[in-house]
């Protein structure tokens, strides 16, 4: 929900009103209560984004700061579980190079052992700990 809606106001590129491409995205309080201004508590208040014309002062879409918030976990969440099934089958090829290792005798054993050892150096630098 939160992402659509972003992603629809990324599509903007010009003003709707002067036709201008100088658009800048700015954070501001607003007031969504009824409380007027100087008896305002922070709960009465809310942090938005909001996409305006450098040329008009038009606004041209606004959205909470947390669907803006939301969004961000969400690519936290995305980019943890494409990591993991990265690593799950970096993990599959070396057991499998394990295995294939173990099966070998000679040569081809020599042949398994030297790329499980590459690999196994790959994983290391990847993982920062080399
Ligand atoms: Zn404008």
């Amino acid at each position: 929900m939160a992402s659509q809606m972003i992603i629809k106001a990324s599509k903007i590129t010009a003003c709707k009103e002067c036709g201008s491409t100088a658009l800048t995205w700015q954070t501001s309080i607003i007031n969504r209560s009824d409380v007027q201004q100087g008896r305002l508590n922070t709960r009465d208040v809310e942090c938005v984004f909001f996409l305006g014309c450098d040329d008009c002062s038009e606004t041209l879409t606004m959205v909470s700061a947390d669907k803006v918030a939301g969004l961000m976990n969400a690519q936290v969440g995305q980019d943890l579980a494409s990591d993991c099934e990265a690593l799950r089958s970096q993990l599959f090829e070396l057991v499998t190079l394990g295995f294939n290792m173990v099966g070998a005798s000679g040569a081809k054993r020599k042949q398994h052992t030297d790329t499980l050892t590459a690999r196994l150096n790959d994983l290391q630098v990847q993982l920062g700990t080399a």
